[in-house]
């Protein structure tokens, strides 16, 4: 970065109005936002953000999925873009902050820029990702999975809400049927601002999380089978009691977890038992299994373990048990370059930061398989979010642009030396 712009800074005041502008598009009385994908909140959020944004000086491209892409010319316009995307739908019961600050904060970076009339080398893009959600048309990550090619566009197309509209209806009825075709818009980073959702960076006292990748996921369902009997009169070593196999089987799941803490973790989260009748001796039991961890090799050997453990303590009470694998999300691994760019910025600017990976998905785990991504977590009050009553610090807000702003800059300093290499 050049001397002139080591002291370079957003306007936080402007970012907070900004946010708290686009916060009255949907607004709860309990203080949060419900802007569902592709209803007329969403058009008119996304009408506000391509009118602020070309009175900012962009050009506004959308393509065929609805992705938004707010461009503002560099020197060298042979050059990728440098995008600071994320996503401007919520939850029902969403707050004001998830998905908002990641676009906002862009915007904000190229109102700074345009302020201290800095140009850059490559061009600069503000993505609203769409449908980022999930919770009107699941899955989540629907567009930014389309255009890293995980979905089809006739897959995302066909999904339906819970009235049975379908997406691609109404992302035509809000008139967000874009020409360009999703994926074939080259990205030369990528860069997205996101509230924590969790608590880790307030309890360590942490301005900034430098995301190193998302964590791998796998679920399981596990169905005991034992043998139902009278409560009263079956001798205890005669039972085959599919509860108490059960039971033991959840405790090796925690101590699974335990053995690869503090990054590894394990839960189960629904049991269900029959015929759950207090005097019957439970004949089934299904329950399920959420194993994570940053290593897809980790995530492999906790499921070994697990499944080593329910067929000893099958063996050991008698019952029958079967596992089956429903979902394997692999680890993300962003990329070192914009990871350490995040972590200069962020030392450059001042502010407590620590590595972290990120339990939750997110738009740039998918754009991590098609540009270089990395990602700017900043803390959430009390770790609580997809609820209204989400809230941040001021200053943390401004902090996660900030770090955007310094991240941008050095990664197209860097572009530009590569390209002068040739
Ligand atoms: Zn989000």
């Amino acid at each position: 970065m050049s001397g002139a712009s080591t002291n370079i800074a957003v306007n936080g005041d402007r970012l907070w109005a900004t946010i708290m502008e686009t916060a009255e598009i949907g607004a709860t009385p309990k203080g949060g936002i419900k802007r569902l994908t592709l209803t007329d909140l969403d058009r008119e959020v996304r009408d506000w953000f391509r009118a602020t944004c070309q009175a900012a000086g962009c050009t506004v491209t959308i393509d065929d999925m609805g992705n938004m892409f707010a461009r503002r010319p560099g020197r060298d316009s042979t050059l990728p873009p440098i995008a600071m995307g994320s996503h401007l739908d919520t939850q029902p019961t969403g707050g004001k902050f998830d998905g908002v600050i990641g676009v906002l904060s862009g915007l904000e970076v190229i109102r700074t820029l345009n302020d201290l009339k800095v140009e850059t080398n490559a061009p600069l893009e503000v993505v609203n990702w769409t449908n980022e959600e999930g919770s009107r048309f699941a899955p989540a990550m629907l567009c930014s999975g389309v255009f890293a090619g995980v979905f089809d566009r006739a897959y995302a197309d066909s999904r339906t809400d819970r009235e049975g509209k379908r997406f691609g209806d109404e992302l035509e009825r809000i008139g967000y049927r874009g020409s360009e075709p999703c994926g074939g818009h080259r990205l030369g980073a990528h860069f997205e601002v996101h509230i924590e959702q969790g608590p880790i960076l307030e309890a360590e006292g942490k301005t900034i999380g430098i995301v190193t990748g998302v964590q791998g996921m796998r679920w399981f369902e596990v169905t005991v089978i034992g043998r139902e009997g009278h409560a009263g009169s079956t001798p205890m070593p005669l039972r085959q009691d599919a509860m108490l196999a059960a039971a033991r089987m959840i405790q090796a799941v925690n101590a699974i977890a335990l053995r690869h803490a503090p990054l590894g973790v394990g839960t189960v989260g629904l049991v269900e038992c029959q015929p759950n009748s207090r005097n019957v001796i439970p004949g089934s039991v299904f329950f399920t299994i959420d194993f994570r961890h940053p290593d897809d090799a980790t995530v492999a050997a906790m499921e070994q373990e697990m499944r080593s453990a329910v067929a000893e303590i099958a063996t050991s009470t008698g019952v029958e048990a079967s596992v089956e694998l429903v979902w394997d999300s692999p680890a993300v691994r962003f990329d070192p370059q914009c990871i350490a760019a995040v972590a200069r910025a962020a030392e450059a600017s001042g502010y407590p930061a620590r590595e972290i990976v990120s339990g939750p998905g997110h738009d740039s785990a998918y754009i991590a398989r098609v540009a270089p991504t990395s990602m700017i977590f900043v803390p959430c009050e009390g770790g609580l979010s997809h609820n209204e009553l989400e809230t941040m610090e001021y200053g943390h807000v401004v902090a996660g642009a900030n770090v955007l702003l310094r991240a941008v800059l050095e990664t197209d300093q860097r572009f530009a030396e590569r390209a002068r290499a040739g």
